[in-house]
């Protein structure tokens, strides 16, 4: 599987990006910087879209993905996540009033976008992928991810506080290579991450102790202004998880 980090912070500065993951060429994971580090020739090449929940900074690159597109329409981009959380984008995001409803548009049988809702737990075939979700335990309906194809299995954590769920996943899955997990703040702002749902490196260490094999851990959705304290407490609570740096490509 090869994935291309387009962008992998919780918080937007220049260098920066909001998370979104281009995986084999043609899905993104997660909308957050799809336009701003893609060449128009590669965003044409997206089909669909696997998105983890509806807050803004993982959604906000549907609208201007679909704006571009509209020069140069073919079959419509899959808008891929459960239903609850398709049915926030549709009322609050394409919805006529922030942005130009592009599942209608420029006509209802021939749209820019396409809403494709998955079951959880329920392994559906998309286009070369098998892709899983799993709820997760954050404010709003959010899903992890868990991706195979032909050559490994990857998992997506999104953004969340302590789960059980995505552990136990990780620990049947045969083949499981990476997992990238949310770590958005600092040991000091525990108390902010426990109410918004995200771990800390102290909450990441006792997450990590429910995984019963050897798998690479990359920590992304770091908040951008406080990055040094996050990297330094990661080194110190939890040595073997691994950096991610926006714009290198892994292959799993
Ligand atoms: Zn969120
Ligand atoms: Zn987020």
């Amino acid at each position: 599987m090869k994935i291309k980090i387009l962008g992998c912070h919780g918080s937007e500065l220049p260098g920066y990006h909001l998370c979104c993951f281009l995986i084999n060429d043609s899905f993104v994971l997660d909308a957050g910087a799809i336009t701003s580090t893609l060449p128009f020739s590669k965003q044409k090449e997206i089909k669909h879209i696997l998105i983890t929940h509806p807050h803004l900074d993982h959604i906000k690159d549907i609208a201007f993905l679909a704006d571009n597109i509209q020069s140069a329409p073919s079959a419509p981009i899959n808008l891929i996540s459960s239903q609850e959380a398709l049915d926030i984008i549709k009322a609050h995001l394409l919805n006529n009033k922030i942005w130009p409803d592009f599942t209608k548009l420029p006509d209802p049988k021939h749209p820019i976008l396409k809403y494709h809702p998955i079951k959880n737990n329920t392994p559906a075939k998309i286009d070369g992928l098998e892709i899983m979700t799993i709820k997760v335990n954050h404010v709003v309906p959010t899903v992890a991810y868990l991706l195979s194809d032909h050559d490994s299995t990857v998992m997506f954590s999104a953004d969340t506080g302590a789960t059980e769920e995505i552990w136990q996943v990780a620990n049947k899955t045969k083949n499981l290579k990476a997992i990238f997990i949310d770590t958005a703040f600092p040991n000091k702002m525990q108390d902010i991450a426990d109410k918004s749902k995200h771990l800390t490196p102290k909450g990441l260490k006792t997450e990590i102790e429910k995984l019963n094999k050897n798998v690479e851990i990359f920590c992304y959705h770091k908040k951008s202004t406080l990055i040094k304290e996050i990297n330094k407490e990661l080194k110190e609570l939890c040595p073997q998880i691994k950096t991610i740096k926006e714009g290198q490509t892994l292959i799993f």
